[in-house]
């Protein structure tokens, strides 16, 4: 169906979390009512919307009541069941639709279709057994990093490997179910492009932003990314190449390594707006998540000038460790914007919200935020 889906209209959220909301927020300032479905109460997407429903992803008649009630379909994140997008997607539009739920919510599945469509990535096996543990880290060479295969997000379910003795070890850590062995890639600088696709192939992206990580987790996102031209311009042409094999409708991201020795390694694909482009907001034109407004409802694409260099920090629960942190402060600073999440409780590593500096430079815009998170607590 490419019916286009207008302001007025309701569009439906799988998913409750920080993406929804913002997501939920440019829906509902362009004029569209937007309802959303998750297990929880109260959630971040929840408190924004015109309409909560609590429900899991796995009760598929309540997915489906949902689905009648809205005029379009979108989800949050891409842990979403494929089951529950398959049965909105007998009643409503579901966009992005097709298989890119289906790729990228499980490694080995995204790997497999990298590979087979002649992208760049590092050495990879699956694994389904403790046997095939120790062959595929004959054949992928060591140093490496063993991962999950399924449902895994923010280095959750990750763990390094250096030594072959280690296997059993790490097989009994990753729970003895199917898992990816990865080379460990030594990088100078991981970056990503948050990028869209519309209902009639148009293209549009933010080009490539720097991000560096703690813990797994993304800690700062620098706009543009600190890289030649020439990389940054190879990044959107790979990304671009995704969306068009993927028959993407839709924001995405793709996140890659840029090696010691000046190559592009595509890590991971993330079907939806991402952490990353969370700086668009306030540093450009059109942000990601009224791009994915707009690609899910069928409109054109908006113009995604970045207005001024950016940088944003993750404010984690751990910022709570004095109790609530001094927002006051941290507002003081000029050109800092903060946005948090609505999240009942801090729990370390927990995503509670995020702060953008704009600035003259990236350098002055990233000194901006990390001064801004450091006067929190
Ligand atoms: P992921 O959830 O796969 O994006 O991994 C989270 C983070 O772990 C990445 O952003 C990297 O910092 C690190 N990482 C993941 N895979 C690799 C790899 N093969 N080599 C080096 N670092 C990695």
């Amino acid at each position: 169906m490419n019916r286009i889906v207008l302001p007025g209209a309701t569009i439906g959220v799988l998913g409750g979390g920080q993406l929804g909301r913002m997501f939920a927020l440019e829906a509902r300032r362009m004029g569209y009512r937007v309802h959303t479905l998750s297990p929880g109460v109260d959630t971040p997407t929840g408190q924004v919307a015109d309409l909560e429903v609590s429900a899991e992803y796995d009760d598929l008649d309540a997915i489906r009541a949902f689905a009648r009630g809205v005029d379009v379909m979108t989800f949050e994140f891409e842990n979403v069941p494929t089951d529950a997008a398959d049965a909105a997607s007998e009643i409503v539009t579901v966009r992005p639709g097709g298989s890119a739920l289906h790729v990228t919510q499980q490694r080995a599945r995204e790997k497999a279709f990298l590979a087979d469509h002649g992208y760049p990535v590092t050495p990879f096996a699956k694994a389904q057994s403790l046997d095939d543990l120790a062959v595929g880290l004959g054949s992928v060479g060591l140093p490496a990093i063993v991962k999950t295969a399924a449902f895994g997000y923010d280095g959750k379910g990750q763990h390094r490997i250096h030594r072959i003795e280690d296997a059993e070890r790490i097989w009994g850590l990753v729970g003895h179910q199917e898992a990816i062995i990865e080379r460990l890639v030594h990088f100078t600088h991981e970056i990503s492009v948050v990028a869209a696709r519309g209902l009639d192939g148009q293209f549009a992206h933010y080009g490539a932003v720097e991000n560096q990580h703690r813990n797994h987790i993304l800690d700062l996102t620098v706009a543009p990314a600190r890289i030649a031209d020439g990389l940054a311009g190879e990044a959107v042409h790979l990304t671009r190449r995704v969306l068009d094999d993927l028959g993407y409708v839709g924001v995405l991201c793709v996140e890659f390594f840029v090696t010691a020795d000046g190559r592009l390694l595509v890590n991971e694909i993330a079907p939806r707006p991402h952490n990353s482009g969370h700086f668009t907001i306030d540093a450009c034109v059109t942000s990601q998540f009224e791009q994915q407004v707009r690609a899910v409802c069928g409109l054109s694409l908006g113009d995604t000038t970045q207005v001024k260099p950016a940088a944003m920090v993750n404010l984690l629960g751990d910022v709570w460790i004095n109790g609530e942190p001094d927002w006051a402060a941290a507002l003081a600073i000029a050109d800092v914007k903060l946005h948090l999440y609505g999240k009942g409780e801090p729990r370390v590593g927990r995503k509670m919200g995020h702060i953008t500096a704009l600035g003259d430079s990236v350098d002055d815009a990233a000194a901006k935020a990390l001064a801004a998170r450091a006067v929190l607590c």
